[in-house]
C-alpha cells in the first residue's frame, strides 16, 4: 500500500526488514504473498529476501504484481475465507477463527502517530476483519500476533505484549516507538537489524 516506483533499487530498509520478519514469525508451513507489486519492487523484494529465503524454518514467499483481488481470484479463493486484520473491527481475533479463516491480510504500510487509518483502503473491498486489540501494531508483529492466536491457540490476551517502548542506544541517545509489539522478558521483539537502523536514522536526523 505505499507509494511503489516502477524501478526501485531496492525497498526502504524498515520494509526489508520488516518483510523478512513476517518470513521468519509466519514460519515453514505458510506462504506469505505480497500483492500489488511494481515489477521493479517485485524484484528487489526478492533479491533481498533471498538470503531470508535459505535460512531453515521460513515460510514459502509469493511476489504478484496483481492488486489483491485479482490475486484471490486467480487462485479461486472466495472473499469470506480471507481476514483483514483491522484495528477498526468489531470483532476481536480469536482462535477459533481458524476454521473460519485461511487467509489473513494486512496492510503493508508503516505505521503513522497517530494513525491515519489507511487499513480503511483494504476495509472498502469487503472482507471480513477482526481487530488485535486497540493499539496499532507494527505489520510484522500483526502477523506474529496473528499467527499466535489462530495457529498456536494462545488467545489474544495471554500473549505479553509492550506498548510504545523507549529503544536506549546509549546514556544519552534514545526513540520511542508508537506500537504495540510481543514482549520477551519485558523487551520488545523487533526485526533483526531494526534497533541499529532506527539508530543510524536517529543520527541521519542530526545531520545538516
Ligand atoms: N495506523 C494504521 C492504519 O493506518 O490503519 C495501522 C497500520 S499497521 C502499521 C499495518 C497493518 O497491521 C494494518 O493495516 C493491519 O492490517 C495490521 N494491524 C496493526 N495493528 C493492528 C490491530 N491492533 N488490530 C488489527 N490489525 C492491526
Amino acid at each position: 500500500m505505499e507509494e511503489d516506483e516502477a524501478t526501485p533499487k531496492r525497498l526502504p530498509p524498515w520494509v526489508e526488514l520488516e518483510y523478512s520478519q513476517m518470513l521468519t514469525l509466519a514460519g515453514p508451513t505458510s506462504t506469505v504473498l505480497f500483492t500489488h507489486l511494481s515489477e521493479g519492487s517485485g524484484d528487489a523484494l526478492r533479491a533481498t529476501l533471498s538470503a531470508s529465503l535459505e535460512q531453515k524454518g521460513v515460510a514459502t514467499l509469493e511476489v504478484h504484481t496483481a492488486p489483491i483481488l485479482s490475486t484471490l481470484q486467480d487462485k479461486g479463493v472466495p472473499l469470506e475465507s480471507v481476514c483483514l486484520l483491522d484495528p477498526k473491527a468489531e470483532k476481536e481475533l480469536s482462535p477459533e477463527d481458524a476454521q473460519t479463516f485461511g487467509y489473513f491480510l494486512f496492510g503493508g504500510i508503516l505505521g503513522d502517530d497517530p494513525p491515519r487509518d489507511r487499513t480503511s483502503e483494504l476495509r472498502a473491498l469487503g472482507f471480513p476483519s477482526r481487530h488485535l486489540g486497540s493499539v496499532q501494531m507494527t505489520t510484522d508483529t500483526a502477523l506474529g500476533v496473528t499467527k499466535k492466536v489462530v495457529h498456536d491457540k494462545v488467545p489474544l490476551d495471554q500473549i505479553p505484549y509492550v506498548d510504545f517502548p523507549t529503544i536506549r542506544f546509549n546514556a544519552k541517545e534514545s526513540v520511542e516507538m508508537p506500537f504495540r509489539y510481543i514482549a520477551d522478558n519485558g523487551q520488545p521483539i523487533l526485526p533483526p537489524g531494526m534497533r541499529e537502523l532506527l539508530h543510524e536514522d536517529l543520527n541521519k536526523s542530526f545531520e545538516f
